[in-house]
């Protein structure tokens, strides 16, 4: 656990569908309706009204941000983004996964949500190597935590042992120790 300002950093290891948060992120693609990785996950865990509400918003730009229910699962709302698919680096990758991580928070803020879980965007099936990912991930939440301290707890979910130990070596460089 770290904690800046009044906000709680938790590094996870695990299945981000079992996790109890306002609201936890999926790593979407630019259709909404579904894939492979956490998206599957997501989608078999919540329930069928998951798809008909992502249906009805009708897609995500890279980028953005947009919010349905959480259906059976234990969190209440999904925000789903959608991250950059890796094409060496040269794309606006960079810019494009910040923006992921930070329109996902600005849009649990809109809601008046207090506490959100992250997987690592990115950086299963569209290739995003995970040592710069992570800076990305954790450069967003701080910018925002230093901008609208309002969030109790962010949540990184890590789903294998080595993502986990990189998450862990980074935040334990910034001395968040708490
Ligand atoms: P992307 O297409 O954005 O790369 P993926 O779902 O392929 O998304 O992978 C993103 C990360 O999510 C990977 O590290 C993958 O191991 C992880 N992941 C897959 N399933 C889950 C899950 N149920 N909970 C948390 N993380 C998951």
């Amino acid at each position: 656990m770290y904690k800046i300002d009044e906000t709680i950093i938790k590094l996870v290891k695990g299945d981000i569908t079992k996790i109890e948060v306002d609201a936890i992120v999926n790593a979407a693609n630019n259709t909404l309706l579904g894939g492979g990785g956490v998206d599957g996950a997501i989608h078999r865990r919540g329930g069928s009204e998951i798809l008909e509400q992502c249906k009805k918003i009708g897609g995500c730009p890279t980028g953005e941000a947009r919010i349905t229910t959480a259906g059976k699962m234990p969190s209440k709302y999904v925000i789903h983004t959608v991250g950059p698919i890796y094409r060496g680096g040269k794309n606006r990758e960079e810019e494009l996964l910040y923006n992921a991580y930070y329109n996902s928070l600005l849009l649990a803020k809109e809601y008046n949500l207090k506490t959100i879980a992250f997987p690592s965007i990115s950086t299963g099936a569209y290739g995003y190597p995970i040592d710069s990912a992570s800076d990305i991930a954790i450069k967003a939440v701080l910018d925002f935590i230093e901008k609208e301290s309002f969030i109790e707890k962010i949540a990184f979910v890590l789903f294998n042992d080595s993502d986990y130990r990189i998450y862990e070596n980074k935040l334990n460089k910034l001395g968040l120790e708490g």
